[in-house]
C-alpha cells in the first residue's frame, strides 16, 4: 500500500471520527430531553427494559465485523455516559445547589449573619438539665458578645433508658433564656409534628445526624419560616446530606445551615471521624453556610480546640461546641462538654486565631 492510499484512508477515519462524534452528541441531547420529560413526570431515569430493547435491536442489524458481544460493549458505555448526563443535569437543577445561585445564601438569626465570611458559634449544654444550668452558660455567652446557644430539650439517645430531654419544658425553658439573654437559642426537634409548635420557643430548627433522613421531618421543617441547623448524618455520604437539604428548601424554606459532625469509620480514637473536606466541598456544591461540630465529631475535650481552629481555617462559617457548668454531672455527652472555664480558654484563643473581619 502506497502511503497516499494509507493517507487517504486516515483522513477517512478522521472524518468518520468526527462524524461518529456529532452523533453520539446529537444522541446525548435527546438523552437530555428524555431526561427532562421523565424528570416531570417522576419516573425512573434508568430503565432496563428500554436498554434491553434497544440492544437487541442493535444486534439484529449487526452485520459484522464487530462480533455482538463488541458491539453490546460499545453501546453500553454510550448509555451508561447518557445516564450520566441525566444525573448532571439533575444534579445542577437543584435548589441548594451553587449552579443554581452562584452567590452565598446568609442565614440571619436575630441579626447573627451566617455565611457573611465571618466565623460564628453556637456554644451551649448537649441538654437542658434546668433553667439554671443553661442561664449559667448563657451568662458566659453573653459576656462574650455572642448570640447564640443551643441546648436539646428533645434527646434521641442510642439507649432508651438513657435521658431523653425535658421535651417541651425544655423548649420552655430555652424561650425563657432567650428572652432574659436576649440570644437566640438553637434545639433539635425529632417529631415532625412537633415543628410547628417548636417554632414558637427556638430560634433554629436542629435536624440531628439521626435524623437526616427522616424525610417527613425534613418536609416539615422545610413548610415553616424558621432556620434549620441540618447535621450530616452518620454514615451519610456528602451527595446524600445536600439532598436532604434539597428536601428542605424544595418546600420552600432556604434558610439551611449545613453541619458537619464526623461520620462514622473505623477509627476509634474519636467518637467520630470529623470530615474535614467536606467543608469545602459543601462549600463548592452548594450556596449554604458550613458549620463544624467539634463536640460530637471528636468525643474528646483535647481535640476541640485543634479541630475547631481547622475547622475555620478551611473554611467553615462556624463552629459548634458544647459547654455545661459541670460536665461530670452532665445527663449526656459528660465526657466532652467543656466546663465554663474551658469554654473562656478556648474561646479566647479561638478568637485570636480568628479575629472577626468586619
Ligand atoms: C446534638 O447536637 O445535640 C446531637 C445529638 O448531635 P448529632 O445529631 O450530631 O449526634
Ligand atoms: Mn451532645
Amino acid at each position: 500500500m502506497s502511503n497516499k492510499e494509507l493517507d487517504q484512508l486516515r483522513q477517512q477515519v478522521d472524518e468518520m471520527n468526527l462524524d461518529l462524534l456529532k452523533l453520539i452528541n446529537e444522541r446525548a441531547r435527546l438523552v437530555q430531553e428524555i431526561g427532562k420529560v421523565k424528570e416531570k413526570q417522576g419516573v425512573n431515569r434508568y430503565d432496563p427494559v428500554r436498554e434491553r430493547k434497544m440492544l437487541d435491536l442493535i444486534k439484529d442489524q449487526n452485520d459484522g465485523p464487530f462480533e455482538h458481544s463488541t458491539v453490546e460493549h460499545i453501546f453500553k458505555e454510550i448509555f451508561k455516559a447518557g445516564l450520566e448526563l441525566q444525573k448532571d443535569d439533575h444534579r445542577k437543577a437543584l435548589l441548594v445547589s451553587r449552579k443554581k445561585k452562584a452567590e452565598d445564601t446568609i442565614v440571619d438569626i436575630k441579626g447573627e449573619k451566617i455565611g457573611d465570611g465571618n466565623p460564628h458559634y453556637i456554644f451551649g449544654p448537649c441538654a437542658v438539665e434546668s433553667y439554671e444550668q443553661v442561664a449559667e452558660v448563657a451568662k458566659s455567652i453573653k459576656a462574650k458578645g455572642l448570640k447564640m446557644l443551643r441546648g436539646g430539650a428533645f434527646k434521641p439517645r442510642t439507649s432508651p433508658y438513657d435521658f431523653q430531654g425535658l421535651g417541651i419544658e425544655g423548649l420552655k425553658i430555652l424561650k425563657k433564656i432567650a428572652d432574659d439573654f436576649d440570644l437566640a437559642v438553637v434545639s433539635e426537634i425529632v417529631n415532625p409534628a412537633d415543628v410547628e409548635k417548636a417554632v414558637e420557643y427556638i430560634d433554629v430548627i436542629q435536624i440531628g445526624a439521626r435524623n437526616m433522613q427522616n424525610f417527613e421531618l425534613l418536609k416539615a421543617a422545610g413548610a415553616v419560616k424558621k432556620p434549620v441547623l441540618l447535621k450530616r448524618g452518620l454514615a451519610a455520604t456528602i451527595e446524600e446530606f445536600i439532598n436532604a437539604a434539597e428536601y428542605i428548601m424544595s418546600q420552600g424554606n432556604g434558610d439551611i445551615i449545613l453541619c458537619e459532625r464526623g461520620i462514622r469509620t473505623y477509627e476509634r480514637a474519636t467518637r467520630n471521624t470529623l470530615d474535614i473536606s467536606a467543608v469545602p466541598i459543601l462549600k463548592q456544591e452548594t450556596h449554604l453556610p458550613v458549620m463544624v461540630d467539634v463536640t460530637h465529631s471528636t468525643g474528646r475535650r483535647d481535640l476541640l480546640l485543634p479541630t475547631a481552629k481547622a475547622a475555620l481555617a478551611i473554611g467553615a462559617d462556624g463552629v459548634m461546641a458544647e459547654v455545661h457548668p459541670d460536665p461530670a454531672v452532665a445527663l449526656s455527652d459528660s465526657a466532652q462538654q467543656m466546663d465554663i472555664k474551658q469554654f473562656d480558654d478556648f474561646y479566647s484563643t479561638l478568637l485570636k486565631n480568628h479575629p472577626l473581619k468586619v
